[in-house]
């Protein structure tokens, strides 16, 4: 059945400048890192990017590796822009990125040109676009020059692969190193996606918060409810098929009863606010304004629209964010 998304989908998203850009991205994106690969049903796919979007969630999150099997998301997000978004395109922001393993041999990970150049026009073609919005460096390479590597993103700009790029947990002082290059080029690096939340706080702690800051490039977190840890769903019991159960990037191990009891008692601070566990995460990272979107992944199209009400209250008393340094330990 054909879909139309909601008229009220822009009437209550807030929409932040990334850094010193023209560009907004929604205070909330969503990620398609798991529940997109061939294992995962596509209806369930479908329904998710749509809720995303009619709450005013304009940004999707991809890289070449996603899946299971790596490139499998970008293929299902093709389908469903092709089925759903297909005259949408202009209101969207897509990105994707490459520096992880891709496929066999030395030209398949890492950040040589001859990778991230390649490795991008794959991503477009899974996806069926022309160019995406955002085109991320995943991870800093040590044996490749870097500005070998800021030189590809530029290029991907240049010849209309992309509009923006970006990089990905560079830390501080080699995000400086990269800015410096990119600036000489007037190449349009807009923004970092690092991870952030309460119970990873490296950012802060790094410097990169700072120098991002000074420096007008946004940022996108990902993983602000700590993969799940940051929500309600394992205070009481594991659930059936969630991402602890995948043998996956959760490990059981962290959730150990003094992980858990922390997890109960930010459950309550949350509580104290109106909040769900999840919408306080995501209000903590967004909290003072320095971080442009959080950036959240969902099994169900229920969990977007619990995250999303997190913008009804972003503000924090110094008692409350007390109480959260107490108890969000790593
Ligand atoms: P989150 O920390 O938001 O974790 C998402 C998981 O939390 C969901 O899959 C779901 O778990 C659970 N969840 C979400 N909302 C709720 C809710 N309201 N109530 C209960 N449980 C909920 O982020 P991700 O770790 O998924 O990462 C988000 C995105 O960040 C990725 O998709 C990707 O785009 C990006 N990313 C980038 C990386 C990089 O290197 N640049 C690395 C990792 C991620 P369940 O599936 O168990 O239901």
């Amino acid at each position: 059945m054909e879909w139309t998304p909601s008229p009220d989908r822009y009437n209550k998203m807030i929409y932040n400048h990334c850094g010193k850009s023209g560009l907004k991205l929604p205070a909330l994106s969503l990620g398609l890192w798991h529940n997109f690969g061939e294992d995962a049903d596509h209806s369930n796919k479908k329904a998710i990017c749509r809720q995303a979007f009619d709450l005013g969630i304009t940004h999707f999150d991809l890289a070449n590796n996603y899946g299971p099997p790596p490139g499998s998301a970008e293929t299902a997000f093709g389908r469903i822009l092709k089925e759903d978004f297909s005259n949408l395109r202009d209101e969207l922001v897509i990105s994707s990125k490459a520096g992880y393993s891709m496929w066999p041999g030395p030209y398949g990970e890492w950040g040589s040109r001859k990778y991230l150049i390649s490795s991008c026009d794959q991503s477009l073609k899974r996806m069926g676009l022309d160019y995406v919005d955002i085109f991320y460096s995943h991870r800093f390479d040590p044996n490749t020059p870097l500005e070998e590597t800021m030189m590809a993103l530029d290029h991907i700009v240049r010849s209309g692969r992309a509009l923006y790029v970006g990089i990905s947990s560079y830390n501080s002082q080699r995000t400086l190193e990269a800015m410096a290059i990119l600036k000489e080029l007037k190449t349009p690096f807009i923004i970092h996606q690092p991870s952030y939340s309460m119970l990873n706080r490296w950012i802060e702690e790094d410097g990169l918060v700072d120098t991002l800051e000074d420096a007008g490039i946004g940022s996108i977190v990902f993983s602000p409810l700590a993969q799940g840890m940051l929500t309600n769903k394992y205070l009481k019991e594991v659930p059936e098929g969630s991402r602890v159960t995948q043998n996956s990037s959760l490990k059981p191990e962290f959730l150990n009863e003094k992980n858990l009891n922390n997890i109960r008692s930010l459950n309550a601070v949350a509580a104290q606010r109106g909040q769900t566990l999840a919408q306080m995460a995501i209000a903590w990272v967004l909290r003072n304004g320095r971080i442009t979107s959080a950036l959240i992944g969902a099994s169900r199209p229920e969990q977007v629209v619990d995250c999303a009400k997190a913008i009804d209250n972003l503000s924090f008393t110094a008692d409350e964010l007390a109480q959260i340094d107490q108890y969000a330990v790593d």
